[in-house]
Parts: C-alpha cells; sequence; structure tokens
C-alpha cells in the first residue's frame, strides 16, 4: 500500500512496511549510515542515522523506523546534525591519531564522516584503547584499537558466511571484538573470506601485506619474478583508477605490471582452463563411474576451509583439482621452468588474487613440490592498484600490452570463472563436450548466470540429464549441503564461492563497490565471453600443446602428481 510522508517539507511517497531509510535512499536522499548493512536485518545500534520526527520526543533510527502515513521528518536539522556530530567525536575520542599510515586514509568511512560533519577539534577526550594487533592469520590483519564497534563484521561472518569466527566481547567501555578465547585469527573458524574487511568503514581489519617481500624479490637478480593475475583483476582494478565500474583494463595491467619489474606476465584463465580439462574429466569420471556425487568444486579456499572444519563429511565430495592459481604456479615451477632453462628455486611466483583466502592458500604445506612452494605471494587488487602508485605509473597513459604466451592465452569460459557461476557454465561446455563428443548448441548457460546466492539448473548431454547448483556466501552453502546430507540426489555437480556473487566480490577486491559496481563487473565478463571466438577451455590451443608436450591426458599420472590434492579435517573450537 502507498502512503505519503513529508520530508523536509517535501511530499514524497513511501510503501506501507519500508524504513525511512528505504524511502529516503529510494527518493535519492541519504542520511550517514554506520552499522547498517543492506539486507541484513537493522539494529539500529550506532544511531548515526537518527531524524527527527514531528510529535517523537527522541531522535528516531532511519534505518529501523518503519514509516507511517502523514510522518513529518527532518533529515537534518540543528539537533539531528549535533547528535550525528557527538557520535562521531565520541568515536573519535579514543581512536588512534595515526590516520596518515593507515590503510584506509583516504577511504575511510569514520574519516568521511567527520570531515562531512565538519568535525574540527577534539572536544572529547577519551582513553587510548591498548589493544594488540592480531597478525596471526596468513590472510587477515585485525587492529582491535580502530575498532568503533560497528558489528558489520560480526554479521557478515555470522550471516553471510555462517562461520561466526568473531564476536562482540566484554560489557560497555570494555566492549570490544575478538575471536574465541582470545586466540589470534590463526586458530579460530576463519576461512579468510575478507568479507568483513569489506564491510569493515575503518582500518580495523586489512589484508596481510606482501607488497614488502614482492619489491624484495623485484630487486634481486638471481630471481626471474613472474605474475599471474586472476579472471576477475582486469574488469575490478580499474575502479581503483578512476575508470567506470567494469571497464576492462587488461591491456594496461599487463603494460604495468612489466613497468614494475615482472620479468613474466599470466593471466590465471589460462590455468582456470587447465582446472576445467581436469574437473569436467572427474565430473564425467565420477558420473560414469559411481563415483561420490554431487562433486563439488575446490576453486574457492575460504569454501575449502570452511568444508574442513565444518562439514568433513562432505571432503569426499570436493573436486580433487588445485585452484587456478595454484595450478599455474605448479605450471610455473615445473613445465615453464623447463621450457625457460630457470631452476625453480630461482623462480619467484606471485598472484594478484581478488580473494584474501589465496594468501592462506599459497601457504598450505600441499602446495608445495619437493618443499618449494608453487606460488610465493599473494597479491589482493588493492595491494596491486598500491604497487602500481607506488612505482609512478599514470596507467591511463600506457599502451595495452598482451600478457605473455603461452601461460596468458584463454578461452572466454576460464575468464568466466570471475562470476558465481563461472566456474559451472565452463565445466559444462567442456564436460558437454567429453560425454557427446560436440560442442553445446548454445554456450550459455542462463540458469547459472546472476548474482543470486543460489541456482539451479539442469543440463541434457546425451543421455545425461545432469543436475547443478551454483551457490555464493557460504550461508547458501551449508542450506544446500544439508539437503544433500538428507538424501537430495538430483544434483550431481555443486559450485561454492565463499563470496557473495563470486571473485568480482571477494575480500581483495577494492572497498566500497556498490551491487551496480559488482553487476557491471559482472557484465563484462559476459560480454568478453560474447565476443571472443574461443569459449570453451578444450580449444585453448595453448592447454591442447600442454596436455601434448608435457601433461600427457587429463587426470593422468603427471597431471594428479602437478594438478591435484587433498584435504583434511580440521578440528574448531
Ligand atoms: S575473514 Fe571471513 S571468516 Fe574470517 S573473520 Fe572475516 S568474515 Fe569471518
Ligand atoms: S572491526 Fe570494523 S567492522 Fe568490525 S566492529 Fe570494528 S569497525 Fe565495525
Amino acid at each position: 500500500m502507498n502512503l505519503t510522508i513529508e520530508v523536509n517539507n517535501n511530499t514524497i511517497e513511501a510503501k506501507q512496511g519500508e524504513t525511512i531509510l528505504d524511502v529516503l535512499n529510494r527518493h535519492g536522499m541519504s542520511v550517514p549510515t554506520l552499522c547498517h548493512m543492506k539486507g541484513l536485518f537493522p539494529t539500529g545500534s550506532c544511531r548515526m542515522c537518527v531524524v527527527e520526527v514531528e510529535g517523537r520526543r527522541n531522535l528516531v533510527t532511519a534505518c529501523s523506523e518503519p514509516v507511517m502515513p502523514g510522518m513529518k521528518i527532518k533529515t537534518h536539522s540543528s539537533r539531528v546534525i549535533e547528535s550525528r556530530k557527538t557520535i562521531v567525536e565520541l568515536l573519535l575520542s579514543n581512536h588512534p591519531d595515526d590516520c596518515l599510515y593507515c590503510e584506509r586514509n583516504g577511504n575511510c568511512e569514520l574519516q568521511k564522516l567527520s570531515e562531512d560533519l565538519n568535525v574540527r577539534e577534539r572536544r572529547i577526550s577519551g582513553t587510548k584503547n591498548n589493544y594488540k594487533l592480531d597478525v596471526s592469520s596468513a590472510s587477515i590483519v585485525r587492529d582491535p584499537a580502530k575498532c568503533i564497534l560497528c558489528g558489520r563484521c560480526v554479521r557478515v561472518c555470522d550471516e553471510i558466511e555462517g562461520v561466526s569466527a568473531i564476536e562482540f566481547v566484554g560489557r560497555g567501555s570494555k566492549t570490544f571484538i575478538d575471536t574465541s578465547f582470545n586466540h589470534g585469527l590463526n586458530l579460530s573458524t576463519c576461512i579468510n573470506c575478507g568479507q568483513c574487511i569489506m564491510v569493515c568503514p575503518t582500518g580495523a581489519l586489512k589484508e596481510k601485506p606482501h607488497i614488502s617481500e614482492i619489491k624484495n624479490n623485484l630487486s634481486d637478480p638471481s630471481k626471474t619474478v613472474v605474475i599471474q593475475y586472476a579472471p576477475s583483476i582486469s574488469v575490478s582494478l580499474a575502479e581503483e583508477f578512476g575508470f567506470q565500474p567494469g571497464h576492462n583494463i587488461i591491456g594496461l595491467m599487463n603494460a604495468a605490471l612489466r613497468r614494475i619489474g615482472f620479468d613474466f606476465v599470466f593471466d590465471t584463465s589460462f590455468s582456470a582452463d587447465l582446472t576445467i580439462m581436469e574437473e569436467a574429466s572427474e565430473l564425467v569420471h565420477r558420473i560414469t563411474n559411481q563415483g561420490v556425487l554431487p562433486m563439488i568444486t575446490s576453486c574457492c579456499p575460504g569454501w575449502v576451509k570452511y568444508a574442513e572444519e565444518f562439514s568433513h563429511d562432505m571432503l569426499p565430495h570436493l573436486s580433487s583439482c588445485k585452484s587456478p592459481q595454484q595450478m599455474m604456479g605448479a605450471i610455473i615451477k615445473s613445465y615453464f621452468a623447463e621450457t625457460e632453462g630457470l631452476a625453480p628455486e630461482n623462480i619467484y611466483s606471485v598472484s594478484v588474487m581478488p580473494c584474501t583466502a589465496k594468501k592462506f592458500e599459497q601457504q598450505r604445506e600441499e602446495m608445495t613440490q619437493n618443499g618449494i612452494s608453487d606460488v610465493d605471494a599473494v597479491l589482493t587488487t588493492r595491494e596491486l592498484a598500491r604497487l602500481i602508485r607506488m612505482h609512478g605509473i599514470d596507467i591511463n597513459k600506457l599502451e595495452p600490452e598482451l600478457a605473455d604466451s603461452p601461460l596468458g592465452t584463454r578461452s572466454s569460459a576460464g575468464k568466466l570463472f570471475g562470476s558465481s557461476g563461472g566456474v559451472m557454465e565452463a565445466a559444462i561446455r567442456t564436460a558437454h563436450y567429453f560425454v557427446t563428443g560436440k560442442e553445446m548448441v548454445k554456450f550459455q548457460v542462463k540458469g547459472v548466470r546472476g548474482l543470486e546466492g543460489r541456482k539451479e539448473a539442469f543440463v541434457q548431454m546425451g543421455d545425461l540429464r545432469v543436475g547443478v547448483a551454483v551457490v555464493s556466501g557460504l550461508k547458501n552453502a551449508a542450506d544446500i549441503i544439508e539437503e544433500v546430507r538428507n538424501g537430495r540426489s538430483d544434483i550431481h555437480f555443486i559450485e561454492v564461492m565463499a563470496c557473495p556473487g563470486g571473485c568480482i566480490n571477494g575480500g581483495g577486491q577494492p572497498i566500497g563497490a556498490d551491487e551496480d559496481a559488482i553487476r557491471a563487473r559482472m557484465r563484462t565478463l559476459y560480454d568478453i565471453d560474447e565476443k571472443d571466438a574461443i569459449k570453451v577451455s578444450h580449444k585453448n590451443p595453448y592447454i591442447v600443446e600442454l596436455y601434448d608436450k608435457f601433461l600427457g591426458k587429463p587426470l593422468g599420472h603427471k597431471s594428479h602428481h602437478l594438478l591435484h590434492t587433498h584435504y583434511q579435517k580440521r578440528d574448531i573450537f
């Protein structure tokens, strides 16, 4: 039912059941928020979004207050602004004064609120927090001293990921965010997804930095430093340099990476094609040999750790394929090293990932050959942007360049890995070919596309009717796993990504992107697929050559040794 309300003396339409904040946003008006998270139940705890409602003695929180017919609202009265300003001053009263050194300087919501509300002096002095930095995790650094207790990280960890690695601890002014029993994040159930970083308004959460180590290796003449970048990076890095969301800057990125000093530049979409060759073969083998079904993808390291901790009964369902990052790492230090006449120990292998969990994956013991890591360091998209700026490179002035061959050549199926549903679509295309000996008439599998947290489809492959499901956000994964446990048997293959929408919205991507930006990134990946000539992994000529010259056949002895792995049950507190 529609109703009318008055906002700042203007009459506007509202719908029954909407909150004041919903209505304001729909009409292009804004009030500041801190604890609010779109799509999650409002708590109104930070009180930053307060507005004045005629007839009400106290200010009300716009995020949680439903609209009523005839409501008269003031969003920026003196009383409202003073109240918001006081909240910010209180938050600043015990906040560390080290903005100039902070990761989020220039991109901090607290800093912006302070600026917007014209906070120009310290009227309230509080005792500074003395919390320890938690650097125990391979992926995430927590700085509780910078935390303003908005609770967003706790909610995303619990309500989107279903992990609950962090929680409010203590009471009153002694409240802080911590892991169970005050153990470091590395001993918690944290799956390293980085979604908490994406929602944190301040610098209280950030990725574990790898830039210094990479710089040291770049200046070591004994090292050949190679870099690979994940399929989604070229469509998200652009935003760090002022381009429109979804703008594809792959050529400029290749050029920038060479200016920084990387000796070889490779595209992880190549090893995404390789993953598909192995994974589609594994799927067909399982289906035709009564193997464990449904098979579940294993390229998301956040999901893999979640399965090891919370769903170890599902580990036999996980594909044994390493992720594209690790496959590329293994191929670089074997096939590439051999063809270039390089010793694997003299290759320093870097990857750029949309993901903080990749920093954890890279350090897993299983991801080594003869004591040498497949991948040596991982940069997030944000860190790559920082590295480019650090080198004084004006990306706008570069001429586009191609990645190095052969490990920089991909099909468009490999590129689709960047979006939720992309691995599935790429795998279906190749599995169809393996089963029927024919290409699909139409390559698009519309049922697995889009940003929804759960998608299902059925695909005909000759006489086989294959059921597939795609989930992102591990709360959604938990639901479908429960269905499998309860005997659901019409689904043969499940793609799981920890981050909602997949890698285009990974925990290492630029901070502050809204849903429109994520959609724009996704659209670009599908546009690339639409335009490219080679749409299936098994037709990538360099993949064919890699099998001919080096690997033999998918699931063969060499592939098994280099490209497959195993998982382990992990105990949790
Ligand atoms: S990285 Fe993911 S799992 Fe770990 S605390 Fe943050 S949201 Fe939770
Ligand atoms: S760590 Fe960040 S997201 Fe979490 S409560 Fe503190 S300020 Fe909010």
